[in-house]
């Protein structure tokens, strides 16, 4: 433990809090969710912004809010559409919490926001720090944000030597929070809503991972890590979990211009989402596969693969040619996805299966993965061509 202590006074608070002001008015980035106080707009710009960069929320943000201009369009549209508006940001589960809980506002509160972080945290996705978010940009009340900018912002300023992840590490960062979220006088030297995005933009922009930029800090006369030289140190790096590679194919099996495609259920990742017959295979199997080299080759499949797009389906894949080989990671997982067209399909359709035929054209209102999208792309310019020369 350092012996260097944060000056938790009010009179530094108020340094602090003057400090932020000047360098806010100054650096604060324009965004299109900070030009608004409306509740809605600012819940769908903080879950999106969620494990998501900036750069590549700002174009979904505006498509979203173009098709579900409120609380109430967006409540009563169908899960389909808001995934499928939602393809490409990844961690589904956003999109379909956001469905959820904006019928809960609807049902609940009449299409008003609660006020309160507990109702507010009694809505589907929505956690202490969104919670906070909305009472402070829409509603301007004093509430703690911690997010990953300014969970490493206030490590560093506090001086944290434990790892901010742990039960212990959380509870003083979200007390530290709190302390800087009230204002320190009678009257506020910022709004509530501009000072927590301005420890954001700091976090982000000065208090940086790898480099930090304290000569341009306007915090570094409080500052422990400064203090004690420890910037590189602070937030103290949690163990990552192993990565495990995986293999994984994905057939299209065609029945004249149809696919065959599913909805992935909830026990599975990308829940709600349609995807192509798909299933983790082993390396030994994988390694049979040409990769054609010029072009696609008919090739003989694994006989265990043939028999789990069986089992799954009730079809019957002996051929294959392989179109596409995808590398992607998810969680702790790095995938090596080969995609693979299926050359002859034979046998009926289980019935009772989950699968449906789609045809090619209907893919692009599907909502996919990611890998999904990548190879329906694929499928459907071979098609094209093949119109083309037909
Ligand atoms: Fe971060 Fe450096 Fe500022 Fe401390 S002085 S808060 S380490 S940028």
């Amino acid at each position: 433990m350092t012996s260097v202590e944060f000056d938790a006074s009010a009179a530094a608070k108020h340094r602090m809090h003057a400090n932020i002001r000047r360098w806010y008015q100054q650096h604060g980035r324009r965004l299109p969710w900070r030009e608004t106080a409306d509740p809605y707009r600012v819940w769908i710009s903080e879950i999106m912004l969620q494990q998501t960069t900036t750069v590549t929320v700002v174009p979904y943000f505006e498509r979203f809010l173009d098709r579900f201009p409120n609380v109430h369009v967006l409540a009563s549209a169908d899960q389909s559409e808001v995934l499928r508006l939602w393809e490409g940001l990844g961690y589904y589960s956003r999109a379909r919490n956001l469905h959820q809980a904006a019928r809960s506002i609807v049902d609940q509160y009449g299409g008003q926001f609660p006020r309160s972080v507990s109702e507010l945290m009694s809505l589907p996705g929505i956690g202490r720090y969104t919670a906070g978010a909305i009472l402070s940009f829409a509603f301007d009340l004093p509430a703690p944000i911690l997010e990953a900018n300014t969970r490493r912002l206030f490590s560093r300023l506090m001086g944290l030597d434990i790892d901010p992840s742990s039960a212990i590490g959380q509870r003083q960062l979200w007390g530290f929070a709190e302390w800087i979220a009230i204002p320190s006088g009678r009257r506020p030297v910022m709004s509530a809503g501009d000072l927590n995005q301005a420890v954001m933009d700091l976090g982000s922009a000065v208090c940086r991972p790898a480099a930090p930029r304290c000569d341009d800090c306007p915090l570094v006369a409080e500052c422990v890590a400064f203090r004690t030289g420890r910037q590189q140190q602070i937030p103290v790096e949690k163990v990552r979990p192993q990565v495990t590679a995986v293999t994984e194919v994905s057939v299209a099996l065609r029945r004249g211009p149809q696919v065959l495609l599913r909805q992935r259920t909830a026990a599975e990742r990308w829940t709600g989402l349609w995807d192509f017959v798909r299933f983790e295979v082993n390396d030994a199997d994988a390694g049979q596969l040409s990769s054609g080299g010029a072009g696609p080759v008919n090739q003989h499949l694994p006989v265990a693969w043939t028999r789990t797009i069986e089992e799954q389906t009730g079809l019957r894949v002996t051929r294959a040619s392989l179109c596409e080989e995808i590398r992607h990671s998810v969680t702790r997982y790095r995938i090596r996805l080969l995609c693979l067209e299926a050359l002859q399909v034979t046998g009926r359709l289980r019935p009772g299966s989950d699968y449906q035929w789609f045809s090619t054209g209907q893919l692009t209102d599907l909502p996919l993965s990611k890998t999904g999208r990548q190879f329906a792309t694929l499928l459907l310019r071979a098609r094209q061509r093949q119109d083309t020369r037909g």
